[in-house]
């Protein structure tokens, strides 16, 4: 089976605990969850049974550790993950509003998470990649775009593919060089895997048809963009599949698009028709959103194939 590979930031959730309560004041708080959109992606691909494989660093500490140990049960290749002494992992202090909304107070950049880099063991995992995965939450710092296009050049070598997600944060798109880093992920991208409005941050077009054409005519194989509770629409040469969601009540959305894409990623490696890929990755979508904490909810596949056996479908 082919093997993917992701590089990017690990962290630990911490929520506060009562919808509107926010951080002005003290009040009770739930976690450390695992989380770091890297991290969710590969072990939600580890839980399907993909060969799958994170560049990241993270402190010696224990929010490290509940991440590292949380990957390694769940199958994950973890040798390229560095323990740091002397910085802390980074975290997501998370708060959510009355109107649905989230608020995030990050410590990334700061933390472990931004001494990613390619040394010995991140090459050696590279050069048993077959797909390569890269996340706009990720892009974060000139070292981690460095850290980004050393995976893609790697597993291009070696005749491999890439998919980009592109979650970037709104405050990220100020950082020096990630426009160009954009469109050099966008140059080797084989399968483009937007939310709905991350769909026109790169086309000309206004509307999804012509957006996802100009992607398509850029050399992209494969769109698949999601709609959150409406499910995805998958976009090739062949032409357009449409896949609604599941009907599930949504506890905490975090996460979704990651084990989406992570299902969809392993799915189309394995050769899967869009509607097979499509069906399972909204499976772990939705499963996903059913639990607080952003890893709460990631499906095994034998978890995940019994779900959409028996659950209902909502409108596309
Ligand atoms: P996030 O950034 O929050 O991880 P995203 O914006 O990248 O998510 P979404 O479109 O919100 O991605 O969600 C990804 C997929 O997860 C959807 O295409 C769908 O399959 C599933 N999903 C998300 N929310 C729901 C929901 N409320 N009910 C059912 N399925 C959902």
């Amino acid at each position: 089976m082919k093997k993917l590979v992701c590089a990017g930031e690990i962290l630990v959730e911490i929520m506060a605990e009562r919808i509107g309560q926010g951080f002005l004041a003290p009040g009770p708080l739930v976690g450390p969850f695992p989380s770091g959109a890297p991290a969710i992606f590969i072990d939600q691909a580890a839980r399907l049974g993909q060969p799958a494989g994170l560049i990241a660093a993270v402190g010696d500490d224990d929010f490290g550790h509940l991440n590292i140990e949380r990957l390694r049960a769940d199958g994950a290749d973890i040798s390229a993950i560095k323990v740091h002494r002397g910085a802390a992992t980074g975290t997501a202090f998370v708060t959510y509003e009355t109107d649905g909304s989230r608020h995030f107070v990050y410590n990334i950049k700061q933390s472990a998470a931004g001494l990613i880099e390619i040394g010995t063991e991140a090459r050696a995992l590279l050069a048993s990649a077959d797909h390569f995965h890269v996340m706009g939450t990720s892009l974060f710092s000139p070292e981690t775009i460095a850290v980004a296009r050393a995976g893609i050049e790697a597993v291009k070598a070696r005749g491999g593919t890439v998919s980009f997600d592109p979650n970037i944060r709104e405050e990220m798109l100020d950082l020096p060089g990630l426009r160009e880093a954009l469109h050099f992920v966008l140059s080797k991208t084989d399968l483009f895997l937007p939310s709905g409005p991350e769909l026109f941050i790169f086309a000309k077009a206004t509307d999804e048809e012509g957006a996802v054409r100009e992607m398509l005519q850029r050399g992209i194989s494969t769109v698949v963009v999601k709609k959150g509770g409406q499910g995805a629409v998958h976009f090739d040469r062949a032409g357009r599949t449409v896949s609604p969601g599941f009907v599930v009540d949504e506890i905490d959305p975090t996460g979704a698009g990651d084990c989406f894409a992570a299902a969809f990623v392993s799915f189309w490696l394995r050769g899967a028709t869009p509607e097979k890929a499509l069906r399972i990755a909204n499976g772990c979508g939705a499963l996903a959103v059913t639990k607080k904490g952003p890893m709460e909810g990631i499906a095994f596949l034998a978890a995940v194939e019994a779900f959409i056996e028996t659950a209902e479908t909502g409108e596309a």
